[in-house]
């Protein structure tokens, strides 16, 4: 049977990760793969997750199995987080989370969801977007389509033609949002256009699925949030994917959840139902450490405020080194403008540079990053912004 396959290309982010580390220049910076590091280049365990984990490992009895929709105080906690300790939607029965394999394992369980209550639906993505989203879809054997989103020269967001492609969608139609630190492009959608959206939705009776897996790295938890509540407060239903991979840097646990906004409690039942009948096809039931940390951490005012803390620490961390990058850049008197970086959020940018000038910077300097020019701004550091930033400068001279 496995005679008959070819092999596949590496996924090209993993490819760059193996040729970074195959790499002995003692310069290499590595801006590719998605993951929050510090100035030394480490991806730490928080504090205030590694306080939560404990006392989880003191208190846990038993490797039975969880229940299938996941830990409830990890989904009641996380739904709090998301959509606002005082939202009515709260109280309203029309909403259902159930714990998932990280955010990928939400956004599929998503997709699913909406193939079998709509197989003609068709899922609208940013240009670009986060290519697995792409890939998931695909394998769920959904139709999809770019709507406008980045302009790549002028490096700014597509905001006209977004709304006038938004306008012409209708009740067959699923719209994915990232609900703040665009994954490739950094570029929000900014507050005034949320509303805007919403409008749209529900006049026309398109779906929106949020993305949101950057909670609090792009202003603050409740900033980055404001737009997608808005939106959630209007619309009769909608899918929300959360992931605590980055915001709890819980990477490796694969935590996450998937929240259906239904239009009444008796659908949201319903929908709930498919949804574990969806998880139980695929895996049955969820990890259980990842949620139960982040239970643990959200039910406990001191870890809570512990864990606030790391967070924005990581966020103006992630803030400093955009605004280090520019400065560096420009004083290096390049043409253009790189401004644009420091209007962003969250952890990515694209450098707006050409691929045979990713790949020149790659093989001169060791840098690594997509052939998109999509870095992770986390990867950058006081000690090797210069490089970065002279490898950059000279590729554009
Ligand atoms: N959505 C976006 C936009 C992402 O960038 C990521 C991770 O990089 C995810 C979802 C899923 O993250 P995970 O499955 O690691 O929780």
């Amino acid at each position: 049977m496995f005679q008959q396959l070819t092999a596949l290309p590496a996924d090209p982010l993993l490819g760059i990760a193996v040729a970074y580390r195959q790499d002995d220049n003692p310069k290499k910076v590595d801006l590719g793969v998605g993951v929050y590091k510090t100035e030394e280049g480490n991806t730490p365990i928080l504090t205030s997750v590694k306080k939560s984990l404990q006392i989880l490992l003191d208190s846990e009895e038993s490797k039975s199995y969880i229940q299938a929709r996941g830990n409830q105080a990890f989904l009641d906690g996380m739904e709090k987080l998301v959509l606002g300790a005082d939202n009515p939607l709260l109280s309203s029965n029309r909403v259902e989370s159930v714990q998932a394999p990280g955010g990928t394992g939400s956004l599929k369980l998503g997709f699913e969801l909406i193939k079998r209550g709509n197989p003609n639906a068709k899922i609208w993505v940013s240009g670009p977007t986060w290519a697995n989203h792409n890939a998931l879809i695909k394998s769920t054997g959904l139709a999809s389509e770019e709507y406008p989103y980045y302009d790549k020269v002028n490096n700014q967001l597509r905001a006209d033609e977004m709304l006038e492609a938004f306008a012409k969608l209708g009740k067959d139609d699923v719209v994915l949002l990232h609900g703040c630190c665009h994954n490739p492009t950094g570029e929000d959608i900014p507050a005034d256009l949320w509303p805007k959206i919403a409008d749209l939705a529900v006049e026309n009776g398109f779906t929106p699925f949020i993305d949101i897996a950057y909670q609090g790295f792009g202003t603050d938890l409740e900033t980055d949030v404001q737009g997608v509540r808005h939106l959630l407060s209007k619309v009769p239903e909608a899918l929300i994917a959360t992931s605590c991979s980055k915001n709890f840097g819980l990477y490796r646990e694969r935590t996450g959840l998937i929240t259906t906004i239904s239009e009444s409690p008796v659908a949201a039942g319903i929908a709930l139902t498919h949804v574990l009948n969806i998880a139980r096809e695929i895996y049955s039931m969820p990890p259980s450490y990842g949620g139960a940390t982040v239970g643990i951490l959200l039910g406990d005012e001191a870890l809570t405020t512990e864990w606030k803390t790391e967070l924005a620490e990581m966020c103006a961390r992630m803030r400093s080194l955009r605004a280090l990058l520019v400065d560096k850049l420009h004083a290096r008197d390049v043409d253009q403008s790189f401004d644009f970086i420091n209007r962003q959020n969250g952890m990515f940018t694209f450098l707006g540079i050409t691929p045979e000038q990713v790949q020149a910077i790659r093989d001169e300097y060791s840098i690594y990053m997509a052939g998109s020019s999509r870095i992770n701004i986390a990867g950058i550091s006081n000690s090797n912004v210069d490089y970065i930033a002279d490898a950059v400068a000279a590729v554009l001279k």
